[in-house]
């Protein structure tokens, strides 16, 4: 069993992006117990070597660098063809991607090109004892099971794995290891697609999955307009406003604040949760966060059982006196 693991590189303007040390993360357990050489692989354009020794130093043995100034932009015909090329050569056991909006259209495009399986949007993955098949585990039915699924018959195994679902391995900068360079064999010219420039989402903007720090409120708040007091805190800790789906529900707060199973995925070194019980379907969202911390009334309420921090107390009390402390009228 020494067949390749590949996780795809995102880039943007030469820089690369958070998911790609993410998938290295995952790429590493799996490459580690199937004995396998762990690949970055990265198509795009303009990326120089440091970027792509990044790659390295965050876990990858070995980087294919497939770099083409037509594949400056993502246009899905283009990067299929050119992963395509590069599934042939190397015969890969194990693809991962990101679920963004990148790696949930490239992914299923090109597996159906190289005649395999894929599964979408994964939240946990192993290596099957005995057979080394990918495990590949998801919410299913609406989130309210988690399947694991295989794809046993086919090759490569293929799925996209959630942002935030893994933590970067930390920067190893002693770790040495290969850039392959590849020159694509026929190098992408006129897809019939010209993409014109990027605009940033207009209306309401949250960018819950990058932030350091999230303040989320629950039912807990009792009212819509009393959620002033959690964006109040966030906004005092330069972080982000999050909720719960019940929060979100009840129409107190737009739903790209839902953090959870059907909301977000979130990995802040923050997070706290005000007046939210903890149900399995919210902390499925904050796994990955390095500091949790609990404000809840109820002393049994199961947030507080997996919080790092946990304060049982009244939220219109604790809230206004954690936010006198911050504004310097008395001791944090
Ligand atoms: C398929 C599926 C997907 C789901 N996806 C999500 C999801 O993505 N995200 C999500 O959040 N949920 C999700 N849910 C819903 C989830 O099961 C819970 O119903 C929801 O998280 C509960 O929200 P809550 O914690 O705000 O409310 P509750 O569970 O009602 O908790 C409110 C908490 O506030 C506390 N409280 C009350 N008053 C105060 C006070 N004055 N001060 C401090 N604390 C107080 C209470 O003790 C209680 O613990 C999903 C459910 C299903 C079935």
């Amino acid at each position: 069993m020494s067949k390749e693991v590949w996780t795809i590189a995102e880039q943007f303007d030469g820089k690369l992006k958070n998911i790609s040390f993410e998938l290295l993360a995952w790429g590493r357990k799996l490459a580690d117990k199937r004995d396998s050489k762990l690949v970055s692989v990265l198509i795009g354009n303009g990326v120089n070597d440091a970027e792509l020794e990044a790659l390295l130093r965050h876990g990858a043995d070995e980087v294919y660098a497939l770099q083409d100034p037509g594949l400056a932009r993502f246009i899905c015909p283009a990067y299929s063809a050119a992963l395509e090329e590069l599934i042939a050569e190397y015969q890969p056991e194990i693809i991962l991607a990101g679920a963004t909006s990148l790696g949930r259209t490239l992914m299923p495009y090109t597996a159906v090109k190289v005649h395999t399986g894929l599964t979408a949007d994964c939240t946990g993955l192993d290596i099957e004892e005995g057979t080394g098949n990918l495990l590949q585990t998801r919410p299913a039915i609406g989130g309210n099971i988690m399947a694991t699924i295989k794809t046993a018959n086919h090759r490569p195994q293929m799925a996209t794995v959630r942002p935030k679902s893994a933590r970067p391995l930390p920067e190893d900068t002693g770790r040495r290891g290969r850039i392959v360079r590849i020159t694509p064999k026929n190098p992408p010219r006129d897809m019939g697609i010209v993409v014109e420039g990027y605009r940033r989402e207009e209306g309401e903007f949250t960018n819950l999955e990058e932030a350091e720090v999230i303040v989320a409120g629950g039912r807990g708040l009792k009212k819509g307009e009393y959620f002033n007091l959690i964006k109040g805190l966030a906004e005092k800790l330069g972080g982000e406003t999050g909720a719960s789906r019940d929060a979100v529900d009840r129409g107190w707060i737009s739903y790209p604040h839902q953090v959870g199973l059907s909301g977000k995925t979130v990995s802040p070194r923050l997070y706290m949760a005000v007046g939210i019980s903890g149900a399995i379907q919210h902390l499925a969202g904050i796994k990955t966060s390095e500091c949790i911390v609990s404000i809840n009334s109820d002393p049994d309420a199961p947030i507080h059982r997996i919080a790092d921090l946990g304060i049982v107390g009244d939220a219109f009390t604790v809230i206004p006196e954690l936010m006198k402390r911050l504004n310097g009228k008395g001791k944090v």
